[in-house]
């Protein structure tokens, strides 16, 4: 069972096990490879069984055995394209978390669960009105990687005008995957294709020229700036991850610029919170 955070409810799982057994559920994934961008992030690349077919945008369940109790399970945004042969991830390191105390000495070779169906709706197949024309993705934190997942498609590219990436991190370190960003842009916006703005803010450091939190650089007409086009409910998509109170806030400020949620295929704003 999942709650309402997308979660693992333990007492749940343990009582999904005793019917199914562990392999009903979960298949057993290797790690092949672990970076870390500094003491509180880092990324993991693992195996992925043929069965696990996910679209760009949406997480993944993923386990750590332990011992005489149920697994511990957290929801995991997949940063690979959906055409890779493995499936990466991007994690925070939370002190005394649950999952990410254990998770963070993860090293090649180690096993973890992966549920073997994929979740969620932060997905650019939800859109249908307005047609695709402005995508805005805005991401905190480890929130980046469903975008990074979306980024990779091709046809992105092909059916949006324009295409903005605006990256909100407290300081310089966490900044991660910019590199990729970059490698991105330079392999897909080509000629005929979609434009693309990557947006760097760093909210801890003054002297970055977009230090403001996400919210306020919409209210003040600075993110617009940086893009180089408007909020518009006749064009824009806007895709929101990562911190709850940035999601809420950012949501805010976009209703009052005339934005409305996209519900059943219509609207503007789709939002992913991540606790
Ligand atoms: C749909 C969905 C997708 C997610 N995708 C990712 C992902 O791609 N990468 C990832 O690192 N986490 C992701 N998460 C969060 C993840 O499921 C766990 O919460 C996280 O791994 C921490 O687990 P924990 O048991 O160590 O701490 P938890 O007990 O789960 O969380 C403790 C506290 O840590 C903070 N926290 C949790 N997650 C984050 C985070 N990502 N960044 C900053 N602070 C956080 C919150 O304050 C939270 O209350 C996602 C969550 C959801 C619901």
């Amino acid at each position: 069972m999942i709650d309402e955070t997308g979660n693992a409810v333990a007492s749940a799982v343990s009582k999904n096990l005793e019917v199914d057994g562990l392999d009903a559920k979960y298949s057993r994934e290797t790690v092949l490879s672990v970076r870390r961008w500094s003491d509180s992030l880092f990324s993991f690349v693992m195996t992925r069984p043929a069965h696990f077919r996910f679209t760009a945008g949406q997480f993944a369940r993923i386990g750590l055995e332990v011992t005489g109790s149920a697994p511990i399970v957290r929801a995991y945004s997949v940063v690979s394209s959906p055409f890779a042969e493995t499936l990466e991830f991007f994690s925070i390191v939370v002190p005394d978390g649950a999952f990410t105390s254990r998770l963070k000495d993860l090293k090649v070779g180690d096993h973890l669960l992966l549920e073997r169906i994929p979740y969620g709706y932060l997905t650019l197949a939800r859109y249908q009105e307005p047609v695709p024309q402005d995508l805005w993705l805005l991401a905190t934190g480890t929130g980046l990687a469903p975008f990074l997942s979306i980024l990779q498609d091709f046809a992105v590219w092909q059916n949006y005008q324009h295409i903005v990436l605006a990256y909100s991190v407290r300081t310089i370190e966490e900044l991660a995957y910019v590199h990729e960003i970059n490698a991105l842009a330079a392999t897909f916006a080509e000629d005929g294709g979609a434009t693309f703005q990557f947006i760097p803010i760093v909210t801890r450091d003054s002297s970055f020229a977009l230090h403001e939190r996400l919210p306020v650089l919409i209210q003040s007409g600075l993110l617009e700036q940086s893009a180089g086009i408007q909020l518009d409910v006749a064009r824009s998509h806007v895709m929101l991850c990562g911190n709850p109170q940035m999601v809420d806030d950012t949501r805010s400020a976009l209703k009052a610029r005339g934005l409305i949620m996209n519900r059943r295929g219509v609207g503007n704003i789709a939002v992913e919170n991540y606790w």
